[in-house]
């Protein structure tokens, strides 16, 4: 008789697909004792009642700064004391006042409640610190806070208010140059310490996969050379661990499908081909929705080539006009039933695609129709029309 056994998908190949998953911060992390170990030395005096100096992190995508510092904290809450870490992803607390009224509901639950001004939570901010708390704040994707020279001057000014506790920044990018636009005043108050994530190399991503394979799958099932392979591909392309862990467990997912019973170099080829889908598909669900309606016009304009561009310069290298992008932009928000946003609003979109690298922008050349930006699609159009399409009309776009 047939037992629901085969259908339950506790296959032959996953034991834990959850340590598979990016949000996972396996026991041991490989390579970065010395990173944890500078961060913890300098974060130490707050533990002693002494203001912490502020510490810029940078480092690629996938070098693991995020599940570094989420280690740290979990350090830092098994210590008693007047010392708070506080982890905000600066996706969602992307302005000051959104960064301040969250740090601050920590301390004072009635601000949960929305509607409190900026001068009030500040006030609270001065009262916490008299109260001699010391309050670090983790900004990570601090490139993606809007009004960044603002949020530091605050919080630096309000250090500087009181004679009592203290607050430190800790700041987190992916973006090695993102400093450059901040203000000379903030960048130097940001940037007491800096340290730095360096890409894994091959050996490296290949002990970290060798570390998951062992508690995420069955024994046996994945060969040394499928781990070798994704470990290669990954150091040639960026060095990010969570692009391995994907292509690992997409491996192992069409192995499962194929209804082998080992993961092989065949599977991790596979695999390549849908992870970068997973990716962009990650990156944009993250967006507010009139971004994702931007990137949805310039995917669908991307697909039949610029109207205008093609035709005056007589190539496609896959530019688009900004103003017809624009255009199209606001056919898809009457679509959706949205009221299409400013111009202003636009190029702020457009500045934070870029940002995430889903669009690459550039000035035209002189004289066609003076001059205008040209913007290009990062990834794949049929990939990104897709993904956008989906998210914004539940795939009958
Ligand atoms: P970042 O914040 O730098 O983009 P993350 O900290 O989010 O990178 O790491 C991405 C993924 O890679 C996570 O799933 C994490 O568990 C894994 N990872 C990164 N570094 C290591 C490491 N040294 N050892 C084990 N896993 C790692
Ligand atoms: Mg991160």
């Amino acid at each position: 008789m047939t037992s629901f056994e085969k259908f339950l998908g506790s296959g032959s190949i996953f034991k834990n697909v959850s340590v598979l998953s990016p949000h996972y911060i396996p026991k041991t992390l490989y390579y970065r004792e010395k990173q944890i170990d500078d961060i913890m030395s300098y974060l130490a005096p707050s533990l002693k009642n002494q203001k912490a100096r502020n510490i810029l992190i940078y480092g690629k995508t996938g070098t693991g700064k995020t599940c570094s510092i989420k280690k740290i904290i979990g350090e830092f809450e098994k210590v008693q004391s007047k010392a708070k870490m506080h982890y905000l992803n600066c996706r969602i607390y992307n302005s000051k006042y959104r960064v301040l009224q969250k740090i601050m509901k920590d301390y004072w639950p009635e601000l949960e409640k929305a509607g409190f001004g900026l001068p009030f939570i500040y006030e609270k901010l001065l009262e916490t610190l008299r109260q001699g708390n010391y309050i670090i704040v983790v900004l990570d994707e601090i490139d993606m806070v809007k009004d960044l020279d603002d949020l530091v001057y605050t919080l630096t000014r309000a250090n500087d208010e009181v004679a009592t506790g203290g607050i430190t920044i800790i700041g987190v990018s992916n973006k090695l140059s993102f400093k450059e636009n901040l203000d000379p005043r903030s960048r130097s108050s940001l940037n007491e310490v800096e340290i730095v994530f360096p890409p894994y190399t091959s050996e490296q991503l290949q002990k970290i996969l060798e570390q998951r394979v062992e508690e995420g799958f069955q024994p046996d099932v994945v060969r040394q050379s499928a781990i070798n392979l994704a470990a290669a591909i990954t150091a040639q392309e960026s060095g990010d661990a969570r692009y391995a862990l994907k292509l690992l467990m997409r491996a192992g997912e069409i192995a499962e499908e194929r209804k082998k019973n080992g993961v092989e170099d065949v599977d991790v080829e596979e695999a390549r081909k849908r992870v970068e889908v997973d990716l962009i598909a990650e990156t944009v669900n993250t967006l507010p929705e009139m971004h994702k309606i931007t990137l949805y016009a310039i995917a669908k304009l991307s697909l039949n080539g610029s109207r205008y561009y093609a035709r005056l310069d007589g190539v496609n290298d896959g530019f688009l006009m900004s103003g017809e992008v624009y255009e199209e932009y606001g056919i898809c928000c009457r679509q959706l039933r949205k009221k299409p946003r400013s111009l202003r609003w636009y190029r702020e979109y457009l500045n934070d695609l870029e940002m995430l690298g889903l669009v690459l922008t550039a000035p035209s050349s002189k004289g066609i129709r003076g001059q205008t930006t040209l913007i290009k699609l990062g990834h794949e159009p049929d990939a990104v029309y897709k993904i956008t399409s989906d998210v914004l009309f539940g795939g009958s776009g």
